[in-house]
């Protein structure tokens, strides 16, 4: 249907993010038959002298303000919850604190389902929808199931979880009463992945999971335009992200890929930073090696839901964005995380899950490693709000 709708351009093409072979946008399609996530490529010559900054600044704050760049080509298919812009806070006392010139958290717990997984998934969604999919499902250490099952609901569309046995309470709740169909397996995101393929396999179901079709990384994307209008046309000097798949990270990497065709920035980038728990850190130790992927990490332990990713289909990816950047990766333990959650929220007013803690647990070892310097204007995510850990202790 999508093809007979004027109006929004969507993408041109989807291109390999392995081999740069390209393919046709307007249809379902998962990874590259390389096996490797396909990136949606834009015609932004095309676009570049209607969708400039000035064009966007009037927009609803959601993030659908950036749909020139946006998949989703019919606006009756888009999803929406209110996804998005969220706030941008500066803290001059965590700034003092962790020895930056400036600090800001960019407070993503304050999207639809209380994490940043409602960006990607809206997208997802909402271009499944589109493109006629009719039964979704996902993988998920707990936030991407609250998300799909929340825009599934929205979208009118049925949704298949599944699980590990210890994800958190309050997310199993959002889930269930969400009205998702909801599967608990003994075991690792990992292992919940192969779970979901085989059904999608036999049941016609589509997978949404992590960088395994092309769209939630173009919803995600959408953070790195944000900063660059909240921060009146500028981009930090540092980024600092708690990676577990990696979707936003590097979907930020394109989006100022994105920004620089369009002539919205120049050439220089803010560092980016990866920030792993202690007891997964595959990106860390791939990063410190040198590699150009990461594998497999065995036994994966953390409380942070969002950071227990033992494998990501596109390391290679986030990697290269770290390098290209000249940012770098760190582990942080489970208890600092804890404790950063702690002195975050005390010091801004913003109660964090673990993942935001550990993005400013990160930064005294950044410092201490010399890759942040004191100088420098550094942005925290605060990927999802702290009420959704609730009862979930610290490991190790
Ligand atoms: C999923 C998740 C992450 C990791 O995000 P990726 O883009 O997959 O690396 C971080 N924090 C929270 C709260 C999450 O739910």
């Amino acid at each position: 249907m999508s093809q007979t709708v004027p109006g929004l351009p969507g993408a041109a093409f989807l291109e390999c993010g392995a081999t740069g072979a390209t393919f046709e946008s307007e249809r379902l399609i998962g990874l590259s038959p390389a096996g490797k996530p396909l990136l949606a490529r834009y015609d932004l010559e095309a676009i570049r002298d209607r969708f400039t900054p000035a064009a966007v600044a009037g927009r609803p704050p959601t993030l659908w303000r950036y749909e020139e760049v946006l998949p989703v080509r019919d606006r009756a298919c888009r999803v929406s919850l209110g996804e998005g812009f969220t706030p941008l806070l500066e803290s001059p006392r965590m700034a003092r604190s962790l020895g930056v010139r400036r600090l800001w958290i960019k407070d993503e717990g304050q999207n639809p389902t209380g994490s940043f997984k409602d960006r990607g998934l809206c997208m997802a969604v909402s271009r499944a929808l589109e493109l006629g999919a009719r039964e979704l499902a996902i993988p998920s250490a707990g936030n991407a199931a609250g998300s799909t099952a929340a825009y599934g609901a929205a979208a009118g569309l049925p949704v298949h979880v599944v699980v590990p046995t210890d994800t958190p309470a309050p997310i199993l709740a959002e889930i269930r009463a969400l009205g998702a169909d909801v599967q608990l397996l003994d075991g690792l995101i990992s292992d919940c992945g192969r779970a979901v393929r085989q059904r999608c396999d036999e049941a016609g179901w589509w997978d949404l999971s992590t960088l395994k079709e092309p769209y939630r990384l173009e919803g995600k994307k959408t953070m790195g335009y944000e900063l660059f209008e909240q921060l009146d046309g500028r981009l930090p000097d540092a980024i600092v992200y708690p990676t577990g798949g990696g979707t936003g990270l590097i979907g930020m990497w394109k989006a100022f890929d994105e920004m620089e065709a369009l002539g919205w920035i120049g050439g220089g980038r803010p560092r980016m930073f990866s920030v792993q728990a202690a007891g997964c850190a595959p990106m860390v130790r791939a990063w410190e090696r040198g590699l150009d992927e990461a594998g497999t990490w065995e036994d994966a332990t953390t409380y942070a839901a969002g950071l227990r990713v033992p494998g990501a289909v596109g390391d290679f990816l986030i990697l290269r964005a770290i390098r290209e950047s000249g940012g770098g990766a760190v582990a942080v333990p489970d208890g600092e995380m804890e404790e950063w959650v702690g002195r975050m929220g005390a010091a801004t007013g913003i109660f964090a899950a673990p993942e935001g803690g550990a993005t400013a647990a990160a930064v005294p070892r950044l410092r201490e490693m010399g890759l942040i310097g004191a100088g420098d204007e550094v942005v925290l995510f605060s990927t999802g709000s702290g009420l959704k850990y609730v009862g979930m202790e610290p490991l190790a």
